[in-house]
């Protein structure tokens, strides 16, 4: 079995179900019993391999994992409750108070503000760094760095930066790069291949399947050596290259307790089958609507990796063979014509929401980003004239008439 998509149905068989359902049941519940004490106790003590309760494993969870493990050729994986508990607790695993992590300016909103708010009172430091220029995130690293964090395509700012070439800038000095690869997703981008550690995804967007559920996956490529993480050293002693999984399974995913629930991996697991058609799908629909409205005079600037002459395009059809996923950005006048633009459109939804099987609009300015002070948004390249724009699978034609009957309209 070769493809993605024969690999995304038929996963890895762990254990045939009982009864032969063709589909990997929902274990819905939250505890699992022993025979005897005995078996109770070497459960506890991980010597029985066995799932104990739903908060640190579950089976249809570890069936989810498993099919992303695949997908992803990595080591290991942890689904977590969302995107933002995948972040965190790959930040809490790796960094502390005294250390400090380098990242980019450009991030999702709720990043920025893990980052500035709840882990900076936490005593860690947080660094920024130019993740398209190797001298400025050579400068941030210092002895103290724990790890490196970036987009793989930036939201809402579309910059892409050259993967391959920041993990050998990290890895010259023994630091791991984390990469949120939500936008695209192990489909359109290995980051093994790119010498990437932990590759963290919101499962919420594009493995969803059409929004169905909240989810994070934290993925171990198996490509750095633990021994060098100051944090995971001492686990790497004992338990090899599982020590980023151990660590999150036995203690911060089971101690901090936000685990994936059954039901969201049942789900999950389900969107996991279409991945590859539908974010063929939206990379081709997306193409379509930049192109529509790059040529469209009430349209000031498109933004889509995807399109010839954007700034991320030439890394993009490098690093993801020529397809760019679902986002895109646009500017037209100004705030007010931001708002009027929206409220005219009667099939692309106004939500905050991306990879949706539905085409969703956003303003950024206005609500991811609102919390941040007019300049600060500014250097974050969010502007008042921004709209996101999430292309879903819908049919092209339908998806432009819309955009355009608005465009009219203004
Ligand atoms: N990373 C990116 C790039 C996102 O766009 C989002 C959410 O929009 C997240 C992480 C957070 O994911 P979740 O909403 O599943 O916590």
């Amino acid at each position: 079995m070769k493809g993605f998509t024969s690999k995304a149905i038929h996963g890895v068989v762990l254990k045939k179900d009982p009864h032969g359902a063709l589909r990997f049941p929902l274990y819905d519940n939250a505890a699992f019993e022993a025979d005897s004490a005995h078996d109770l106790e070497l459960m506890f003590q991980g010597k029985k391999a066995s799932h104990v309760y739903s908060r640190i494993s579950n089976p249809t969870v570890e069936d989810f994992e498993q099919k992303v493990r695949l997908l992803s050729n990595a080591f290991g994986v942890v689904a977590v409750a969302s995107g933002m508990a995948a972040i965190s607790e790959t930040v809490i695993a790796l960094a502390g108070a005294g250390s400090n992590i380098v990242t980019s300016r450009f991030l999702f909103g709720n990043t920025v503000s893990l980052f500035e708010s709840t882990f900076k009172r936490w005593g860690l430091e947080v660094r920024y760094a130019d993740m398209t220029d190797t001298v400025s995130i050579e400068a941030a690293i210092d002895e103290r760095t724990r790890l490196v964090f970036l987009e793989v395509i930036t939201n809402p700012q579309l910059e892409v930066a050259d993967i391959a070439v920041v993990s050998s800038i990290a890895g010259k000095h023994d630091v791991p790069v984390v990469l949120d690869g939500t936008l695209t997703t192990p489909y359109l981008f290995r980051s093994r291949d790119r010498g990437v550690a932990v590759e963290i995804i919101s499962s919420t967007k594009y493995i969803s399947g059409g929004a169905t559920s909240i989810g994070g996956l934290i993925i171990d490529n198996g490509v750095f050596n633990w021994k060098k993480s100051p944090a995971l050293a001492d686990e790497a002693g004992k338990v090899g290259p599982g020590a980023l999984v151990s660590r999150l399974r036995r203690e911060v995913n089971r101690n901090v307790g936000a685990c994936m629930s059954p039901h969201n991996a049942w789900l999950q697991s389900l969107g996991l089958e279409t991945l590859a058609l539908r974010v063929d799908r939206s990379s081709e629909n997306a193409l379509a609507v930049a192109t529509f409205l790059s040529a469209h005079p009430r349209v000031r600037a498109v933004n889509y990796p995807g399109l010839p002459g954007s700034p991320g395009h030439d890394v993009a059809v490098r690093q993801f063979g020529g397809k760019a996923g679902g986002l895109l950005t646009f500017e037209l006048g100004g705030k007010e014509e931001c708002f009027r633009f929206m409220d005219s459109l009667t099939m692309v939804r106004r939500a905050t929401n991306l990879n949706d099987n539905k085409s969703l609009i956003l303003h950024p300015a206005s609500t991811i980003f609102a919390d941040y002070p007019a300049e600060e948004r500014e250097k974050m390249m969010v502007s008042e004239r921004l709209l996101r724009l999430a292309v879903g699978i819908e049919d092209k034609e339908d998806i432009i008439d819309d955009l355009s009957l608005g465009l009219e309209k203004l």
